[in-house]
């Protein structure tokens, strides 16, 4: 017996020394990494790399030590890392990673060479691509601009993963070469291709500087500000330029302006209860006070007072104007004509005579500077109560819930043309918008919800389009309700996923688990799968999927600074990423200390000044002579703000379900909300509007 267990003991161990990756000490060095241990888990991973008797868990463990002293800045610990005994030199990775800690360490001939080694040692388009990519950057860093001209041409034109930040980085040095039209040019198509290119706009407004066009200049910089409202060389930059150009003020801006409603008749989809929307609230939910505004609605309507009962009553297409006197806390009505003028104390309710009107809401006037408010004027629905305080008046639109469903539909398919797809959004937005009814975030017994991602994005009605309208039509009243409890499903939706919702991978290979910082970051510069569902039709959309950013120290610097003194930023490292390798948190290296970051908005704050695309990403410094010169942030999918969740709505994936597997809506919505049925399970009839 004895001799029987022994035997049974013996062969478990040998089993056990010859598994292969991810033995548990292999995991377990992982799980520190990712939970806040990492010093243990780069320790763990030293032993393994130096004793693990399995070849391939020893080149796993070395290149993700190396991944993690690149992150840290630690090049030539790296370098002697990978240059030890047991990588496999000819290979795209070793090469490529052993060129970017050269360009770190200013051996730039070397560096060149090993990233033309690693082009042999691959035929992926990507990889060749990020090849080039980095023989750019290195040349560029040594003032060679033309060679890095050269270059990064080839990488522009082939790898639309890499687009935005070619363009950005062409017209950065088109502006070294002071060819400043063209350097405008690649900038502001960097800024198209990626909306959220937060170094682009800072870039493009260098530029236009540069060229001595101060409106565009003011314009960015005015953009940035709003962007990151603390940051005082904004206000330097804008009240200097404010001399030179004519009308420095927030006119030049892009907000939206409309003299007119763009809905000339009644809206014919309309229907279901009235939601009241806070309008032109910040991220967190709270309104910014209005000292003035005017105007037009596209039916005759009335003007009832709280106290006094009905006021005043009006034509449609005149416009008309309020004001608030701050001085006695009232409200002022004017008419068009000046003619009628009323003034009360009470807050007032607009509402419109006929079912489907709008109210433009225009050139609002705002009391003191609120920052990351759209200020464009926007079609409200055709109910408007103006209530008011010592703050100044705040707007709550009326509006009902098919009518509020289209423009936001509208702003989540973009330019698909997939009526299936679209179908399923406006399914999407019109549970979201009955659950947020149902459960308000705020609380001043006013709004359900307000118009800023605090609650869901909403711009006025004239954002509308024809599909998003088509796909109301045919979708009307229906929500998704749970088969188990029947109540509604608290929907959320990110643009694209990028391969982490199971749906949209279903026909890939699936991610190593748990993230190991090697295999995160080669999977960026790889980029996605080809199968995944979210690869969008449009190339100039594929940086919602895997987005390249090069970013300046100094701005990243300044905003950590403002947190804590840490004197010159050294280097950028994850503390915390979560199953799927999204980082929770994230701690900045100073020359006097460090700050710690925590949460999506304060990481996207630091880094981009809150436009970053996801938390899925990973960060590398590029150093010369000890300090970092750029950071390379690396990242997949895009979600906005607040959004997410455990199971997301891939808005990009549905899309793709339609036009790749023909898919229709219901099928799109029982993939990506499991346990969940249309209520009502027919969409409603509509009925057309009344005519006046
Ligand atoms: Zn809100
Ligand atoms: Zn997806």
């Amino acid at each position: 017996m004895k001799i029987i267990f022994s035997l049974f003991f013996l062969s478990f161990f040998c089993f056990v020394s010859i598994l292969p990756v991810h033995s548990g000490i292999y995991e377990n060095a992982l799980e520190k990494i990712n939970f806040g241990e990492r010093a243990a888990g780069e320790a763990a991973l030293e032993k393994l790399f130096k004793e693990s008797a399995s070849s391939e868990e020893r080149i796993n463990a070395g290149y993700d030590l190396v991944s993690l002293l690149a992150e840290e800045g630690r090049s030539t610990e790296a370098l002697a890392v990978l240059e030890s005994a047991g990588f496999q030199e000819h290979s795209f990775f070793y090469q490529f990673e052993k060129g970017w800690l050269l360009v770190s360490l200013n051996r730039i001939d070397e560096a060149v060479k090993a990233f033309a080694r690693a082009k042999a040692f691959t035929a992926s388009q990507s990889l060749l691509s990020q090849a080039d990519f980095a023989i750019a950057l290195a040349e560029a860093g040594r003032n060679r601009t033309d060679k890095a001209l050269e270059t990064i041409v080839s990488v522009y034109k082939g790898y639309p993963y890499l687009l935005s930040a070619s363009s950005q980085l062409i017209g950065r040095w088109l502006m070294r070469k002071k060819d400043y039209d063209k350097a405008s040019f690649f900038t502001g198509s960097s800024l198209q291709y990626d909306s959220h290119g937060y170094q682009a706009e800072a870039d493009f407004a260098e530029i236009s500087e540069k060229k001595k066009e101060y409106t565009p200049a003011w314009q960015a910089w005015r953009t940035l500000q709003e962007m990151d409202p603390g940051e005082k060389r904004y206000d330097k930059k804008l009240k200097k330029l404010a001399k030179k150009v004519k009308d420095g003020s927030d006119n030049l801006m892009f907000w939206q302006r409309m003299n007119w409603p763009v809905h000339t008749e009644l809206r014919k989809i309309h229907g279901g209860a009235d939601v009241k929307v806070a309008l032109y609230a910040d991220a967190e939910g709270k309104q910014a006070g209005i000292t003035e505004f005017s105007f037009m609605a596209n039916s005759d309507f009335d003007i009832v007072d709280d106290r006094l009962g009905p006021l005043m009553t009006g034509k449609k297409f005149t416009p008309w104007k309020i004001i608030y006197d701050t001085r006695e806390n009232m409200l002022e009505i004017h008419d068009s004509l000046g003619s009628s003028t009323r003034s009360t104390y009470s807050n007032i309710t607009i509402t419109c005579r006929s079912a489907g009107a709008v109210i433009l809401i225009k050139d609002p006037v705002f009391a003191g500077n609120p920052h990351g408010i759209n200020r464009g004027d926007r079609e409200a629905g055709g109910g408007l109560r103006i209530i008011h305080d010592e703050s100044g008046i705040r707007l709550i639109t009326v509006i009902d819930e098919e009518s509020i469903t289209c423009p936001i539909t509208a702003s989540l398919i973009r330019r698909s043309n997939e009526l299936e797809f679209s179908k399923s959004a406006a399914v999407a937005v019109r549970t979201k918008i009955r659950y947020l009814a149902g459960h308000p975030r705020h609380n001043d017994g006013e709004a359900d919800m307000c118009d800023s991602s605090h609650c869901i994005e909403f711009s006025g009605l004239q954002t509308e389009n024809m599909l998003a309208t088509e796909a109301v039509r045919s979708t009307m009243r229906q929500v998704l309700v749970s088969t188990e409890s029947g109540g509604l499903v608290p929907v959320s939706w990110i643009q694209a996923c990028g391969g982490t919702v199971n749906i949209c991978a279903e026909e890939t290979e699936n991610r190593t688990n748990p993230a190991s910082p090697f295999s995160l970051y080669s999977s960026f510069i790889t980029g996605p799968d080809g199968n995944i569902l979210c690869i969008p039709e449009s190339r100039l959309e594929y940086v919602d999927l895997n987005w390249t950013l090069v970013l300046d120290p100094s701005w990243i610097e300044a905003r950590a600074n403002r947190k804590s003194r840490i004197g010159a930023l050294k280097t950028l490292v994850p503390l915390k990423r979560d199953e799927k390798g999204s980082v929770l948190e994230l701690r900045a290296y100073g020359s006097k200390g460090y700050a710690d970051f925590s949460g999506e908005k304060e990481i996207s704050m630091l880094l981009a000044a809150g436009t970053l695309r996801s938390m899925l990403f990973s960060v590398r410094p590029v150093m010369k002579g000890g300090k970092p010169v750029y950071f390379i942030v690396r990242g997949s999918g895009t979600v906005s703000a607040g959004q997410g969740g455990d199971a997301p709505f891939c808005l990009r994936g549905a899309e793709g379900m339609a036009f790749k597997k023909n898919a229709d809506y219901r099928t799109i919505l029982e993939k990506y909300f499991p346990g969940t049925i249309l209520s009502p399970s027919e969409p409603e009839k509509i009925q057309d509007t009344d005519e006046e």
